[in-house]
């Protein structure tokens, strides 16, 4: 029975390495029968944020990955907040010290200070074992002035710690490479990552640990770690590295990073999750679309990756493009209203007359829309007065001058005010005849209609866009286009 668990600890905005690390976690449950977990690493108090905590929930709620136990819904193994099972870590530690795996040390924070700055210069690294043979007497008398110890583990100088990443296969470390003798929990009671990471893995029966390959250096220390407890280790597996196109870990160098940015932005989550499944994933050489229930499904790991993946945000665009068009009308009006009513564009609530002239404009705009944020200006033309949205030069198009396109303007407002007469075709059919007349491109008939109908040069497409807007709209905005002009 496969038994995952996604672990982020609360300190920041949940990214697109994190979202990766839990869908393919969440995946991987779903394809295989398993439990996915929910366990926040909440123990480093310091960098602990509840908005981030509370990211968590918003971020993974509105893309639709779910987990089977967690802090919100419980489960057989809770508490799922580390901070809520302190007393599993101080019985862990304890095991630690009885088995001669650990040991009390009672430096103080400024020979540690000094250590690491003498260390820095000499190119030392690490804790010097000090307390590693302290006797009886000598830690009662730490106590006895009221000093409280933290704990640390005693790494072995000799031996190597190995195992086989279900990706990267066999990796081996030497104990001597490990860092000396790291400390597992604090003296105010707190546990370091590497213990409570341990602990919960056993304690939850996690079986697979699929883990960015950022961590891909402390597990030769949570393998000494698993003997030291004389626990089975779980099977590993580091997923590969998210870049940016130069190479370099993704970062807001690079753009948004983080669910809510891209949220913000305007991308649906289907697009996301679509995106995401394909960084250090694949199916095969050439299918790329893939709804949350397929993956679900197709979802292995022997397909993963060992390459880094790059992120490419234009390639993530065109995903959110292509799932806009797949969204029903109605699902779209709905995914698009807010970012209308954010513009002031649209008044909350679904029944306004403004509610329906989006409602009507949905077919029009939706080839036109990359982001879902694109909407309002697109919308614009039909929900606000546009007088002041364009200038008088906006109308006039390149090599040509105000009187031409005032001809122009006039030469197009009868066809306008018999609008409901021609289809799509027939009317594009008399504004070519125009052109022709006037002997210039149908672009430069079309432009200042445009601008003048939609107050902008990049619109839907003008015949729609004159539909909608209807012809009376349509001529007082011509009349008022060459009063401008
Ligand atoms: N709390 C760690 C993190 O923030 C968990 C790493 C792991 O999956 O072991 O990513
Ligand atoms: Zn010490």
């Amino acid at each position: 029975m496969v038994r995952v668990r996604y672990a982020p600890s609360p300190t920041g905005l949940q990214h697109i390495g994190g979202v990766r690390t839990a869908l393919f976690n969440y995946l991987y449950a779903r394809s295989t029968g398993g439990s996915f977990v929910l366990r926040i690493e909440d123990t480093d108090r310091e960098r602990y944020s509840e908005d981030a905590l509370q990211d968590i929930y918003a971020s993974f709620n509105w893309l639709g990955v779910s987990w089977d136990e967690g802090p919100d819904c419980g489960g057989p193994y809770g508490p799922y907040l580390q901070s809520h099972r302190l007393e599993r870590y101080r019985a862990a530690a304890d095991t630690l010290l009885s088995r001669g795996w650990a040991y009390e040390c009672f430096c103080s924070p400024e020979r540690l200070e000094a250590l690491r700055s003498e260390g820095s210069r000499d190119g030392v690294v690490g804790y010097d074992r000090h307390c590693r043979e302290l006797t009886d007497e000598q830690r009662f008398s730490y106590r006895a002035k009221g000093i409280t110890p933290v704990v640390r583990l005693k790494i072995p100088d000799q031996g190597t710690a190995s195992f086989e990443d279900l990706l990267l296969g066999t990796v081996k470390r030497k104990h001597k490479d490990l860092p000396p003798d790291p400390v597992m929990l604090k003296s105010d009671g707190f546990p370091t990552y590497h213990l409570a990471n341990v602990v919960d893995d056993h304690e939850m029966q996690i079986t697979h640990v699929l883990r960015a390959q950022e961590w891909l250096s402390s597990t030769p220390l949570h393998i000494l770690l698993y003997e030291a407890l004389g626990h089975e280790p779980p099977k590993f597996c580091h997923l590969p590295f998210v870049t940016g196109k130069d190479g370099q870990k993704l970062s807001k160098r690079h753009g948004a990073t983080s669910v809510i940015e891209f949220r913000k932005q305007g991308y649906l989550p289907e697009a996301l999750i679509n995106y995401i499944a394909l960084l250090g994933w694949s199916y095969d050489d050439s299918r790329e679309f893939f709804t949350l229930d397929e993956l679900e499904e197709l979802f292995t790991v022997e397909k993963l990756n060992k390459a880094p993946a790059v992120f490419d945000y234009k390639k993530l665009e065109w995903f959110n493009g292509n799932y806009i068009r797949a969204c029903s009308d109605a699902r779209l009006f709905e995914v698009l209203s807010p970012y209308i009513e954010q513009a002031g564009l649209l008044p909350a609530g679904e029944q306004s007359p403004q509610a329906e002239v989006v409602r009507n404009a949905i077919p029009l705009v939706k080839e036109r829309l990359k982001l879902l944020s694109d909407a309002p200006s697109l919308l614009r033309f039909l929900l606000a007065d546009i007088g002041d949205d364009y200038t008088a030069e906006d109308l006039v198009p390149k090599k040509m001058d105000t009187g031409a396109t005032k001809a122009l303007l006039e030469a197009v407002r009868p066809l306008v005010a018999q609008l409901d007469g021609y289809d799509d075709e027939s009317l594009e059919n008399e504004f070519r005849k125009v052109a022709e007349e006037y002997d210039t491109k149908l672009g430069n008939v079309m432009m200042p209609l445009r601008v003048a109908v939609t107050g902008s040069r990049a619109s839907p497409p003008l015949i729609g866009s004159l539909r909608l807007l209807g012809a009376d709209r349509a001529l007082g905005r011509i009349d008022a286009a060459l009063a401008k002009l």
